[in-house]
C-alpha cells in the first residue's frame, strides 16, 4: 500500500483540502491493506491515522504499514472528530447522512466537512504491478471454470446448476466468485442481469455465461455466449453482429480514448445492424477491488482511458421473449492499445 497515502495527498492538495476522512471500507483498504469489516482512517499533509476496534487490532497489526492505528474504545466519531482539522473531505457517496449529522456535532470550531467523494475511487482506476498481476489470475481462474463447466455440459441442465456449479468450483480452486454468475439461456438470455433459475437449458438455445472471480480482494469479469446446438439464422447473426462490435471496440481501446469514444465503435455498428434499441447498457466499466469501478464505457462517459487502468468490453443484443447474447473481454489499458487478460476463443461455440 505504499505510495497511495501520498497519492490521496496530491489530491488533498489540488482540492484545497486539509484532510481526508475515509470511511468507505474498500477505500479504506486500498489505502492502508486493512481487510477487516471496521476501519475508516484519515490523510492529511504527512499525517495518517488508521482508526478500527479492538476485533481488529492484531489484524490491523498485521495488514497496516505505514498508518499510525488507533483502536477507538468507546464513541468511535469522537475519536475521529478529534483527529481532523480545517476543511475536510468526507466520501458523500458514501457516508450516511445521519452519520455525517452527528460527526458535524463533535467537530471543533472552525472544522468544515466538505464533499469530495470519489477521491480515492480516482486513485483506484489506474493499478500497480501488484494489483494487475492479482487481477490476471483472477481472470486465469475465471477462465479455467469457464471451460470446465462447458465440459460438463450445458443443455439438459437448470440454469441455477450451471451457475452454483460454476461458484463451487471457483471456491475450490482457492478464489471467490466476483458477483452471482449469471447463467441465462433462450430468452432469458434477453434480461442482461437475469438471475439464474429452474429454467431447463435447452438444445439450440444461446446461453449468456457470465462469470467473475476474486482472488486476493481483486476481481475478474467476463462474458461468453455459447449455443447449445445450432441456434438458428437469427441467433447465429445476433452473435456474429455482436462479435464484430466486440473486436472493433476492443481495437478502439487505448490511452487517452474517452469512454464515449470506445463505446460508440460498438454502437455505430449494432446500430447499423438494426439492433440500435436491443444494446441497452453501456459498453464497459472498470474493474479492481470492486468489479464495478471507474473508468466508464457509456454514452455518457467523458473518462479518459490511462495506461493501466482494467476495463470490460461488453457490448451485446437482447430481443425480448427470443434470445440475448454478450461478449465480454477483459483488458488492461496500454499506451497504444490493451492486453486481454480473457483468453477464451470468441467465435461461436457450440457445446452438449
Ligand atoms: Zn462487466
Ligand atoms: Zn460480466
Amino acid at each position: 500500500m505504499r505510495g497511495r497515502g501520498e497519492r490521496l495527498e496530491r489530491v488533498l492538495a489540488e482540492r484545497e483540502l486539509d484532510r481526508m476522512l475515509v470511511t468507505d471500507l474498500t477505500n479504506v483498504r486500498y489505502l492502508t491493506g486493512f481487510t477487516g469489516t471496521n476501519g475508516a482512517c484519515v490523510c492529511g499533509p504527512g499525517i495518517r491515522f488508521f482508526f478500527t476496534d479492538f476485533r481488529y487490532t492484531e489484524r490491523a497489526a498485521a495488514e497496516v504499514e505505514g498508518w499510525e492505528p488507533i483502536t477507538v474504545q468507546g464513541d468511535w466519531l469522537a475519536a475521529i472528530a478529534e483527529r481532523l482539522e480545517g476543511r475536510v473531505g468526507i466520501e458523500d457517496d458514501h457516508l450516511p447522512v445521519r452519520t455525517l449529522e452527528k460527526l458535524r456535532g463533535k467537530l471543533a470550531e472552525g472544522v468544515e466537512p466538505v464533499a469530495a467523494g470519489s477521491s480515492v475511487e480516482g486513485l483506484r482506476r489506474v493499478k500497480d504491478e501488484g494489483e494487475l498481476a492479482a487481477i490476471a489470475e483472477a481472470s486465469k481462474l475465471a477462465d479455467e471454470v469457464w471451460l470446465w463447466s462447458v465440459e460438463r455440459g450445458l443443455a439438459g441442465r437448470s440454469e441455477r446448476d450451471v451457475a452454483r456449479a460454476a461458484e463451487a468450483r471457483i471456491r475450490e480452486l482457492g478464489g471467490d466468485p466476483s458477483f452471482p454468475a449469471i447463467v441465462a439461456a433462450g430468452p432469458n438470455g434477453a434480461l442482461p442481469h437475469a438471475e439464474p433459475g429452474e429454467r431447463e437449458i435447452g438444445r439450440g438455445e444461446l446461453v449468456v455465461f457470465d462469470l467473475g472471480a476474486q482472488l486476493d480482494g481483486y476481481c475478474s469479469d467476463g462474458t461468453r455466449t455459447y449455443a447449445t446446438g445450432d441456434p438458428g439464422e437469427e441467433g447465429r447473426g445476433v452473435y456474429e453482429v455482436v462479435l464484430q462490435a466486440q473486436l472493433a471496440a476492443l481495437e478502439a481501446v487505448k490511452a487517452g480514448v474517452t469512454g464515449e469514444d470506445v463505446d460508440a465503435v460498438a454502437r455505430k455498428i449494432i446500430d447499423e445492424a438494426g439492433h440500435c434499441e436491443r444494446f441497452g447498457h453501456g459498453l464497459g466499466h472498470g474493474v479492481g477491488l470492486e468489479v464495478h469501478e471507474g473508468p466508464r464505457l457509456s454514452p455518457k462517459s467523458d473518462d479518459l482511458l490511462a495506461p493501466n487502468e482494467v476495463v470490460t468490453v461488453e457490448p451485446g443484443i437482447y430481443l425480448p421473449g427470443k434470445l440475448g447474447v454478450r461478449i465480454e473481454d477483459f483488458v488492461v489499458v496500454a499506451e497504444d492499445g490493451y492486453r486481454n487478460l480473457s483468453t477464451l476463443p470468441k467465435e461461436l461455440t457450440l457445446v452438449e
